[in-house]
């Protein structure tokens, strides 16, 4: 049965009974209007665990002034029959006094460096600042044995298991395969701003990551011209706007200038449908 809770005190005691019985606790935090990614994700989290949390909370400092905080989609019914669907045991769903009880201009932020600043921290100078905080927040709500995380939002993930070891939170960090449309495009909760075709373009972004992994099959190793097809590929599309393509170490995120083998490598994207801003990424080694 899915149980629900809005206060942290709430969710304590439900994680601490569970625990009580010998569970693992799984936890899986995300922004709400739950796709099939989230769903994968919950059910990636649930088979490894006992204990399956998961929460719903629109973080507003991740959020750049200019960004979609306000609009950004909120479906609790719906999520909730998610959540349900795959096998959550409870759902956090709490208000911003609860996670900013001093409001969020007032509250302690965390910062991680270096992978903070590139790629996404480009455009969005605050948003991993509230990334971090919040989950570093969550987690010691719930206070999980194993955390989550989508492999759609790369940089998000590295950043988490990078905090949880400098700030040894002793908390496992997986992360879950991206879950795809039929047609490659990367789930997210961002698709439904698109109109029919800007979502038709859209599928330029995988198609870009297919290029540059095929050119990498065939031998290719100079990282300019693995960029050069990102980029190619992505102006193909009249509506699409790129905003950076690139082809970095799989740790550190730093721009490569070889694909080395034996080097792990990934090719990231970020570009605009219109005012909807959608990232990509994939492996071009294993
Ligand atoms: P969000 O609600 O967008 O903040 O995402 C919550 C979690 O779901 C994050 O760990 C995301 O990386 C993950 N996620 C979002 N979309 C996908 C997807 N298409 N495939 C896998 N994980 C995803």
């Amino acid at each position: 049965m899915l149980e629900t809770a809005t206060s942290i005190p709430a969710v304590r005691a439900a994680v601490a009974a569970a625990r009580a019985e010998g569970r693992v606790i799984g936890f899986v935090p995300t922004m709400g209007a739950l796709h099939e990614g989230h769903v994968r994700l919950m059910e990636h989290c649930r088979d490894r665990s006992g204990f399956t949390v998961a929460s719903i909370f629109v973080n507003p400092t991740q959020f750049g002034p200019s960004e979609d905080f306000d609009r950004y989609p909120r479906a609790l019914e719906d999520d909730l029959d998610k959540c349900r669907e795959a096998g959550v045991d409870l759902v956090f769903t709490p208000s911003r006094a609860e996670v900013y009880p001093r409001g969020e201009s007032a509250s302690t932020f965390v910062e991680v460096p270096v992978l903070s600043r590139v790629l996404e921290g480009v455009v969005r100078p605050t948003h991993f600042r509230g990334v971090a905080t919040v989950v570093l927040s969550l987690l010691n709500i719930v206070r999980p044995d194993l955390a989550v995380f989508g492999r759609k939002d790369y940089q998000q993930q590295l950043l988490i298991r990078r905090m949880v070891e400098d700030l040894h939170l002793g908390v496992e960090i997986e992360t879950a395969p991206t879950v795809r449309e039929a047609d490659g495009l990367a789930m997210s909760s961002r698709n439904r701003y698109l109109d029919p075709d800007q979502r038709r373009a859209a599928t330029v972004l995988f198609r870009a990551l297919e290029a540059a992994r095929r050119l990498v099959g065939d031998g290719e190793r100079d990282a300019d011209r693995i960029r050069q097809i990102l980029r190619s590929t992505i102006e193909s599309e009249k509506t699409a706007r790129l905003e950076y393509a690139a082809v970095a170490d799989a740790e550190t995120l730093e721009e490569l200038g070889e694909v080395a083998p034996g080097r792990a490598v990934v090719a990231l994207l970020a570009a605009r449908f219109g005012t909807t801003r959608l990232i990509d990424n994939a492996r071009l080694t294993e």
